[in-house]
């Protein structure tokens, strides 16, 4: 089975043995780093207490992380937060103030600093990163096109500062490293003609040097060990990412996945 904390474990792993340094985005951003790293990055969408998880694995490996959190309560749970963070991973704001205030600028930048202020008070946070809200036809990152991150104290957020002519990008958007036709706002153009379907598909690319020097990953915090919820999670994204693949290309679709959306992520 893919997508376990099994597979985790023996991905980071791999990576670590030969010869890559795991690091956080603002690691990255820091400019502290080797020829040879991968990033890790984690979007904690829901079910907050996975990724809890996933942060273990990452602390026995000696490894840090960087979580992006949102404000909704699928995602905010200050204690899971606040144990993340004493792990050493690095703890980011995963926005999308501009989706919530339908566009108003104004509003958004009141809304996305108060947030930021309470992500600091468990973590200095020096990243934030956008989330998709593929269902709002606002894209979170236009905030950037007013606002500039050194505005917020701020060194990165991923879909902006990062190098994407060196460093090669893959997400397990919809259970597989190449599912990116399901997502709708995280696209990043593949400079490297690379594409892997499996996680052993990467770790054989690793131990053959065939995987890129430099790497983001986007890895969400849905990986689990026990089998009834790796199956739900993988019927789910399943559905779900149909119903967001035709809602894209019917309007009727689109209004009810909407509102679906909207009274499911209730704050
Ligand atoms: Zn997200």
């Amino acid at each position: 089975m893919d997508f376990t904390l099994k597979t985790y474990t023996q991905l980071l792993k791999t990576f670590l043995s030969n010869g890559y340094s795991l690091i956080t985005y603002e690691m990255y951003r820091s400019g502290n780093v080797n020829d040879k790293f991968l990033i890790i990055r984690h979007d904690v969408d829901e079910i907050a207490y996975n990724a809890l998880k996933m942060a273990d694995v990452e602390k026995k490996l000696g490894v840090n992380a960087t979580y992006y959190f949102r404000i909704v309560k699928q995602s905010n749970n200050p204690d899971i937060i606040r144990k993340i963070a004493e792990m050493g991973h690095e703890i980011g704001y995963h926005y999308e103030d501009l989706a919530f205030a339908k566009g108003d600028m104004e509003l958004a930048r009141k809304n996305f600093e108060e947030n930021l202020a309470y992500f600091r008070t468990f973590y200095p946070v020096k990243t934030v990163c956008m989330h998709g809200s593929s269902s709002s036809k606002y894209d979170n990152r236009e905030f950037w096109k007013k606002y500039n991150l050194e505005d917020f104290g701020l060194l990165g957020e991923p879909y902006l500062t990062t190098d994407f002519n060196k460093i090669f990008y893959f997400t397990d958007t919809g259970y597989a490293w190449d599912g990116g036709k399901y997502s709708v706002r995280d696209v990043v153009e593949n400079k490297f003609g690379q594409k892997f379907h499996s996680s052993k598909q990467i770790m054989n690319a690793v131990k053959n040097g065939n995987f890129p020097q430099q790497s983001l990953m986007l890895a969400h915090t849905l990986w689990s060990d026990t089998f009834f919820q790796w199956m739900l999670l993988h019927l789910r994204e399943f559905f779900r990412n149909n119903i967001k693949y035709m809602a894209q290309r019917n309007k009727f679709l689109n209004n009810i996945y909407a509102s679906a959306v909207k009274a499911y992520w209730k704050r």
